[in-house]
């Protein structure tokens, strides 16, 4: 079919025994049916098959997708803008906290809030993101000037702190291409952050289909910790930190009983709960921090 990309085997192993793991509506968008599919082989997770390169914009055109916007409109997108706040101040001390030096390059910047934050405190910055929208935005906003995705590859190796994908890394079409070029702008002494869903979560147990962080289409990829660190260390990247994200618990369980037709209540109540059980299931998202070997 055209606008379709279905995979015969695994994109991190190539091995080609696939099996099901769910069928998920893409809930915010098209209401279009999707399937999760896992490799026997090495445990990755993927939609498969999915929308092609060219063809998912259509998939990312609403004003519920909060990170391509500032909508304030709704309490889930009041609460997020609010909490957005909190997080940004956390990240850039996060990433002062690991960094050995100024230079950060941010992959899929979104609105720039991110790197507006970073800039304010003396770091270096460059960001990539796709959408023309999120980059005039940034631009009209705070003056930051986001580049299109495909200038990675012309950015001279070995010359970043750090880099960061908050929420990306599940979007990307060419995983291990991908990879492999961030790793070569990297400095060695470099630190890597990324941020991913964990379907492994007690909240993506509880709401299966309705797992708000499954977002199928656009979400690719569903890691869990052993296959996100099992993938890195393909590329010879070692996870010294697993961090938590806990305000994540309850935005993703308020998306997902809202799909479900649920309770507020409930929401908070199961976003306590995973962070609660984060001993044994992770957190609902996570942060992983890799250096080089
Ligand atoms: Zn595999």
């Amino acid at each position: 079919m055209e606008h379709i990309k279905k995979y015969d085997a695994c994109p991190v192993c190539e091995a080609t025994q696939l099996e099901l793991h769910l069928d998920v509506k893409d809930w915010m968008i098209t209401k279009e049916v999707f399937t999760i599919q896992k490799c026997t082989s090495c445990g990755f997770h993927f939609t498969n098959p999915i929308p092609s390169e060219d063809a998912i914009g259509a998939y990312y055109k609403s004003e519920d997708y909060v990170s391509h916007s500032s909508t304030n409109k709704g309490l889930v997108n009041k609460l997020y803008n609010f909490v957005r706040t909190i997080t940004l101040s956390k990240k850039v001390s996060l990433i002062r906290a690991y960094a050995k030096g100024n230079s950060i390059l941010d992959i899929g910047s979104g609105t720039g809030h991110f790197l507006n934050a970073c800039k304010q405190n003396g770091l270096d910055v460059q960001g990539l993101e796709p959408d023309n929208d999120a980059r005039a935005f940034a631009k009209d906003n705070f003056d930051v000037d986001l580049e299109p995705l495909d200038n990675l590859l012309a950015i001279e190796s070995d010359s970043k702190d750090v880099i960061t994908m908050w929420h990306v890394l599940e979007h990307v079409y060419h995983l291990k291409r991908d990879i492999g070029q961030i790793i070569r702008v990297l400095k060695q002494d470099g630190v890597l952050f990324i941020a991913v869903p964990n379907m492994n979560s007690y909240d993506a147990k509880v709401y299966k289909e309705y797992w708000a962080a499954y977002d199928v289409p656009r979400h690719l990829y569903h890691f869990q910790e052993d296959t996100i660190k099992q993938l890195f260390s393909e590329f010879n990247m070692v996870c010294i930190d697993v961090l938590p994200m806990k305000f994540d618990a309850y935005y993703v369980s308020m998306l997902s009983e809202k799909y479900k037709g649920g309770s507020i209540l409930r929401a908070f109540f199961n976003g306590w709960l995973s962070n609660m059980k984060s001993e044994s299931n992770g957190y609902s998202s996570q942060i992983y921090i890799f250096k080089k070997k």
